[in-house]
């Protein structure tokens, strides 16, 4: 290891698909489901001359509650530029993008800081690997499409990782889009460099199309880690666009920066400018913003609940929303929400995840059994099957309990009455058991155990023997 201390910066681009039902700038479907290739098509999207395109106000209306939520600015004025460029996937010969004035700016998740957020058209999807052609499906193509740039403040691969996860649950919480990775509908580029003066950046890199949390994380990683070494024996880091080899668990170079990109941006003659707070009432989006995931977390961590199980709550607000039901039987002993907390993460999530055929069972019922066993009416294994059986048959647990004889007895004068008979009967045990064999008492246990057929609560038969013993 050398001497010489190295700082990281990273810094990403979002692009997220937002749920709509038709596209950015016409009224084809936006199906991001849609098998069958080119049917969600139109002379609009497709660029046929003489159409004119009209703008999606929801769109608009979730990228403007993303900034809310993200406690950003919103631009009181907005316009919609042509970013010119060729390639087969724009029909156009270019994309409508926002350039110079996005809709959202200066906000933070995470406490990351963003630069913007905008409004452009998705490109139409490419396929190069068939054969010596090269296919395009415009389903894709002028789908709404929402970019997020952040600020070059993060310096490690978790942070980044972290950063997009909650930029997921705030798309899914506000509604405002699926954001499934693997569908692609939320794609990251991550931009890394690292440089010896933490005052001053090194070149960066752009690693493009991460499809997955643990994938953005990696390739990151492995930048930083490459840039060090390449450092280290006097090499030189080039500006480029790499890309990452899900099987060689590597980056590898796509293509070189070239000199600056010349997109010619200009705004689009054929789409109006926009007043924002004169089309949207802001004041009232604020006010009707859900619960976001960082206020749900930070409110399951004041239940006192375990780090990892407040962000099950969080990722999964079914469960969530359970956890919290049953926690408001509770009247705010928080003994109970923290044992209630372990046996939904544990048993319950573990159980729905294993059979598809289990449902959430009425609250209620799971309160009552997490009741039980902190009075001490219920073994642990007790609790276990009773949970089973409430979410295959939705079932009040005390009566099964009472009827399969779960309940274990703590009424000490019912105990007392059993273990003073035993001492009687067995007098060399207790002798024993005063000649210092402390083993001797396990005898008594498993002899009221036996009697009560193992409802007994053994801490109570504990108790009462040593009372009896006395
Ligand atoms: P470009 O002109 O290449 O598009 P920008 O300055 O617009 O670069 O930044 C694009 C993205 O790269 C942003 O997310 C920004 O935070 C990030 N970025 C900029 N400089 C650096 C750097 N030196 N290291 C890491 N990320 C950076
Ligand atoms: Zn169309
Ligand atoms: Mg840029």
């Amino acid at each position: 290891m050398t001497e010489t201390k190295y700082t990281a910066t990273i810094g990403l681009e979002i692009h997220a698909e937002l749920k709509v039902a038709t596209k950015m700038f016409c009224n084809c479907k936006n199906d991001p489901d849609e098998k069958r290739p080119n049917v969600n098509v139109c002379p609009v999207c497709t660029a046929q001359p003489g159409t004119l395109p009209v703008l999606n106000k929801k769109a608009i209306e979730h990228v403007i509650r993303v900034g809310l939520a993200s406690g950003s600015d919103i631009a009181g004025f907005t316009e919609w530029d042509r970013k010119n460029y060729f390639y087969p996937d724009i029909p156009k010969g270019y994309q409508i993008s926002q350039y110079k004035y996005p809709l959202v700016a200066n906000g933070a998740i995470n406490g990351v800081k963003l630069t913007r957020i905008h409004l452009e058209e998705d490109t139409a999807r490419s396929t190069h690997d068939k054969g010596d052609f090269s296919l395009v499906d415009f389903n894709r193509g002028g789908v709404a499409l929402m970019e997020l740039v952040t600020e070059p403040v993060i310096h490690d691969a978790k942070t980044a990782g972290n950063f997009a996860r909650e930029l997921q649950l705030l798309l899914q919480y506000l509604g405002a889009g699926d954001a499934n990775m693997e569908k692609g509908e939320m794609r990251v580029e991550a931009n890394v460099s690292v440089s010896k003066d933490p005052k001053k950046f090194g070149t960066k890199v752009e690693v493009k199309n991460l499809n997955s949390f643990r994938t953005v994380e990696k390739a990151i990683e492995y930048e930083i880690e490459r840039h060090i070494e390449t450092i280290e024996v006097g090499g030189k880091i080039v500006q480029e666009t790499r890309g990452w080899d899900e099987a060689k668990q590597k980056t590898f170079s796509q293509r070189l920066k070239e000199s600056s990109h010349d997109y010619r941006y200009f705004p689009d003659p054929d789409i109006p400018k926009m007043m924002v707070p004169e089309v949207f009432d802001l004041k009232k989006l604020k006010a009707d913003l859900p619960e976001l995931p960082w206020q749900r977390r930070e409110k399951y961590l004041k239940f006192g609940v375990k780090a990892e199980d407040a962000e099950s709550y969080v990722g999964d607000r079914t469960l969530g929303d359970f956890f919290e039901k049953v926690s408001a039987d509770f009247a705010g002993d928080a003994e109970l929400v923290k044992t209630a907390s372990n046996y939904v993460s544990s048993d319950l999530v573990g159980l729905l995840s294993k059979d598809k055929n289990l449902k959430y069972p009425d609250h209620k019922y799971f309160a009552e059994i997490i009741k039980m066993f902190k009075a001490g009416d219920l073994s642990s294994r007790g609790a276990k099957d009773l949970i089973a059986r409430i979410l295959k048959d939705n079932v009040d647990p005390r009566k099964i309990a009472e009827k399969e004889g779960l309940i274990q007895k703590s009424d000490e004068g019912e105990l007392k009455t059993i273990i003073e008979k035993l001492v009687k009967e067995n007098p060399k045990v207790v002798a024993d058991y005063r000649g210092g064999k402390q083993a001797s008492l396990q005898f008594f246990v498993g002899q009221v155990m036996k009697i009560t057929k193992g409802s007994a609560n053994p801490q109570a038969i504990m108790k009462v023997i040593l009372e009896v013993l006395k």
